[in-house]
């Protein structure tokens, strides 16, 4: 399998190759040439576990690792430090079945692919006989960086660098980037929203001056960000999975469809769900949830992308984006591969901040639905959940749910749904805590203790005892002394 640019230039790398380099040489995004189908009948998925599924999924995509390889980084990746048996639960609860991502070490789904990327990052280098070290650069909403950082933390010939918005994540969240350990760890928090540190980095990949400076040094960047390709493809295993589980069950037959719901930022994880339907499970509407930055959502419902609008800062802080990197390769596989169409909507996107697909393109969105829930909407649903069926949802898992009710009532469609759920409600303690009805401390801290007094749900292990961590990382940056600080990193 071979992986072009969604921009069109025509560069071919491998799996391996497209890994390490994280972005194509003209600012595209690497793509599979073609997706592969599943490599088992529907019926023959019961009973295979998560390391089984994972491994055969990403092995249709990367075909240059061998099988031998491969094992190596799904075992290393899909083990105990996980807190469930089963990696990712299925629950039912509220009329649909929540996909539970988040029990890995960060408490967020971005475990998923950053538990997996070291391993994958490492070996490319080596089968490519990569001798520089690999700087990771990533900007993050909150749970990338975290994440990232325990991935990379302390892996040889690697350096792990965020960049987080420095009044955009839940005080849990900033807490557990600002006390991670390791030698090759490096964190800032950038005055501006997620759009600029995700933008400031993405200039820094382009900055081919830079790169030759890096290069002097033995440095190479690269992404941990849903632009990686190695990030994306993991995730595909999960959607893989939930079917598998749905007819454990007996929730499906073989060859039922599912709607799959997923609560967006970036659209890395509603693409895996696309490609895990292009591969062939029959899922019939994936479900695009935005929060109040709901231009996915906008762009769904009229085939305009139009980044021109406020701001929110809301409480499912790591979906408060208006650039959503990943779309542009749906707009690829929407387009027939056409990477000149493109890169003529990407270049508008930058000069106009909007653009308008074709109607081609708008028919292909026609498999999704999109809506939004709001912040006092987010809020209700988490303390309905909780009242009527005792299940805790995280804020951006009630925005899914949220917008799932909108689209039942809407279309009367009665489908087997799966949720993507994304972070333990831990992580976003304050706001969960207030829509069960508690009263609220002004200490974050306080407030994962209240909630787990009060419903009893297991704190993962990655937060327990975080008030009391030494800070080991307190910068502050502009975002353009982004560069700089990456120079002063590496020194
Ligand atoms: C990153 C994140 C999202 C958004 O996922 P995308 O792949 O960026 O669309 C949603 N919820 C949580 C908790 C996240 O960390």
């Amino acid at each position: 399998m071979k992986y072009k640019s969604t921009r069109g230039s025509g560069e071919i790398k491998n799996a391996a190759q497209a890994v390490i380099q994280g972005i194509a040489e003209d600012k595209g995004l690497f793509v599979p040439e073609s997706i592969p189908q599943l490599p088992f009948a529907l019926e023959d998925m019961k009973g295979k576990t998560y390391r089984e599924i994972a491994f055969e999924v990403i092995h249709r995509f990367f075909t240059d690792y061998t099988g031998e390889e491969l094992q190596r980084c799904v075992n290393g990746a899909y083990d105990d430090k996980f807190e469930a048996a089963e990696i990712v639960p299925l629950v039912e609860a509220g009329g649909a079945y929540f996909l539970e991502l988040y029990h890995g070490k960060t408490a967020a789904f971005k475990d998923m692919a950053l538990s997996i990327l070291p391993y994958l990052m490492t070996t490319a280098m080596e089968k490519e006989k990569e001798d520089k070290k690999i700087v990771v650069l990533t900007a993050t909403s909150g749970d990338t960086g975290k994440a990232a950082l325990e991935g990379f933390a302390d892996v040889p010939n690697t350096e792990i660098i965020v960049f987080y918005p420095n009044e955009g994540v839940s005080q849990v969240q900033e807490r557990q980037m600002t006390t991670q350990e390791g030698q090759n760890t490096h964190v800032f928090a950038i005055r501006g929203n997620f759009d600029d540190a995700q933008t400031g980095v993405k200039r820094i990949f382009n900055d081919s001056e830079f790169a030759d400076e890096l290069e002097k040094l033995g440095c190479k960047l690269s992404s941990a960000n849903s632009i990686n390709i190695g990030r994306l493809i993991p995730q595909v295993a999960y959607y893989v999975y939930s079917y598998a589980k749905l007819l454990e069950k007996g929730a499906v037959c073989a060859g039922d469809k599912i709607n799959v719901v997923v609560p967006t930022g970036n659209f890395g994880n509603i693409l895996a769900a696309y490609y895990a339907r292009e591969m062939g499970i029959p899922i019939n509407r994936l479900i695009c949830a935005s929060n109040e930055n709901k231009v996915l959502s906008d762009f769904i419902n009229t085939g305009i992308y139009d980044v021109e609008r406020e701001f929110y800062l809301t409480n499912s802080p790591s979906m408060d984006i208006l650039i959503s990197s990943n779309l542009e390769r749906l707009l690829y596989h929407l387009s027939a591969g056409d990477g000149a169409a493109v890169a003529g909507l990407m270049e508008s996107l930058e000069k106009n901040k909007k653009y308008e697909v074709s109607e081609g393109i708008k028919t292909g969105l026609s498999d999704f639905w999109a809506d939004f829930a709001t912040v006092e909407e987010t809020n209700a649903s988490i303390g309905k959940m909780y009242a009527e069926n005792g299940y805790l949802m995280d804020t951006h898992t009630a925005v899914a749910y949220k917008v799932y009710e909108n689209y039942r009532k809407a279309t009367g469609d009665e489908t087997v749904t799966v949720i993507a759920s994304t972070a333990s409600a831990y992580k976003f303690a304050d706001s969960v805590a207030a829509s069960i009805g508690l009263d609220i401390e002004k200490d974050g801290f306080a407030n994962v203790k209240a909630l787990h007094e009060k419903t009893g749900v297991r704190i993962p292990a990655g937060l327990k005892g975080l008030e009391t961590k030494e800070i080991r990382h307190r910068d502050v940056l502009d975002k353009d002394e982004m560069k700089g600080a990456v120079r002063n990193s590496l020194k």
